[in-house]
């Protein structure tokens, strides 16, 4: 199958690209190199454009006829959503009703979206499964709400069907570490940890440790790159067996707060990660646990990797060895 990546030069559509050609697939990356990295395309042909130029995705389609979309490319930074809601409005709900009208226009009529945690808000000591209602506190999470809802329409009236991935928090990297996790400038955990370790930073500033959670910090569920690909394809098998669109939330179920990723991360590379507190970074959720067995049961999706010492291991061994991070 082609498969059109949108984002495929970025974190997860990078490992996504390499699931897909070990599988036999062609991964045909769509991106604007605006936060991912051309060195990341090595499994497949790359295509520059921005989805917010109609018509640049509409000539990739043309060019490339695609029998299904990953639809990774996006902003995901909580904390440039707060300070310029507008970028993500425009890149992220524009972007993607250009996708599908072209997808729509030549036929392609499988698309997988990444969706998000953060469509659910701040519901302290709230399961969040899939039956939990939506109500996302920054403009990240409502762009990606908005796009959900703009699938419903699509399919309703154009025949898009859509497997929607509501991630929690994607760490580690590529075993092979041929692609990993790579921002500039970086604001996620672990890579920040990471980092730290290597020299290249001189401390990890922990957002806020008056939250109402076991140690102060926030807690998060964090799922491995490499787990949350092969869910990917279990969604694409889903949708060419027929079986109709469906939201996934994509969690293991366990929670790990600020210092317990820090802790875990001093453990597996064997130093101490000097540590500052800070305030509360706008935007930011409490606790975000999936409460979700929906993949498990329906996709028959397992999470193989998603222990915190692996995640980090992963992203560590990576971090050290990557060319595209010089
Ligand atoms: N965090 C932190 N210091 C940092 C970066 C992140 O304390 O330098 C916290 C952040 O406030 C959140 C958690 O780590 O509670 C995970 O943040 P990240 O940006 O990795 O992912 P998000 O949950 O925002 O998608």
């Amino acid at each position: 199958m082609k498969v059109l990546v949108t984002g495929g030069a970025g974190y997860i559509g990078s490992h996504a690209c390499k699931a897909l050609s070990k599988t036999g697939h062609t991964p045909i990356t769509f991106d604007n190199l605006s936060t991912g990295w051309r060195d990341a395309v090595q499994f497949g042909p790359f295509f520059e454009g921005d989805l917010t130029d109609k018509s640049s995705i509409e000539r990739a389609f043309a060019e490339h006829r695609p029998d299904a979309v990953l639809h990774f490319a996006a902003l995901s930074r909580v904390d440039e959503a707060m300070a310029k809601p507008e970028l993500y409005w425009r890149n992220n709900v524009l972007g993607s009703l250009n996708l599908f009208e072209a997808a729509v226009q030549h036929d392609c009529l499988d698309l997988v979206f990444s969706s998000t945690c953060a469509t659910f808000g701040d519901q302290d000591n709230v399961i969040l499964d899939e039956n939990t209602p939506q109500h996302p506190i920054n403009a990240y999470g409502a762009s990606k709400q908005a796009v959900e809802r703009m699938l419903q329409d699509f399919e309703a009236t154009h025949g898009l069907r859509n497997v929607i991935f509501r991630y929690f928090n994607v760490a580690g990297a590529d075993p092979d570490a041929e692609v990993g996790e790579f921002h500039r400038p970086e604001t996620h955990l672990i890579p920040i940890v990471l980092d730290t370790v290597a020299g290249e930073r001189d401390q990890v500033t922990i957002y806020g440790t008056d939250y109402p959670t076991p140690d102060g910090t926030c807690v998060r569920d964090y799922v491995h790159v490499s787990d949350l690909v092969d869910a990917h394809l279990l969604g694409l098998q889903w949708l060419k067996d027929g079986k109709g669109s469906r939201a996934f939330n994509l969690g293991t179920g366990s929670g790990f707060s600020v210092r317990e990723v820090i802790h875990s991360a001093n453990r597996v590379t064997n130093r101490e990660v000097p540590t500052a507190i800070g305030d509360r970074r706008p935007g930011d959720a409490i606790k975000l646990v999936s409460g979700s067995k929906r993949a498990e049961d329906e996709l028959k999706w397992t999470p193989q990797k998603s222990t915190m010492p692996q995640m980090i291991e992963d992203a560590w061994r990576w971090h050290q060895v990557a060319d595209y991070r010089k």
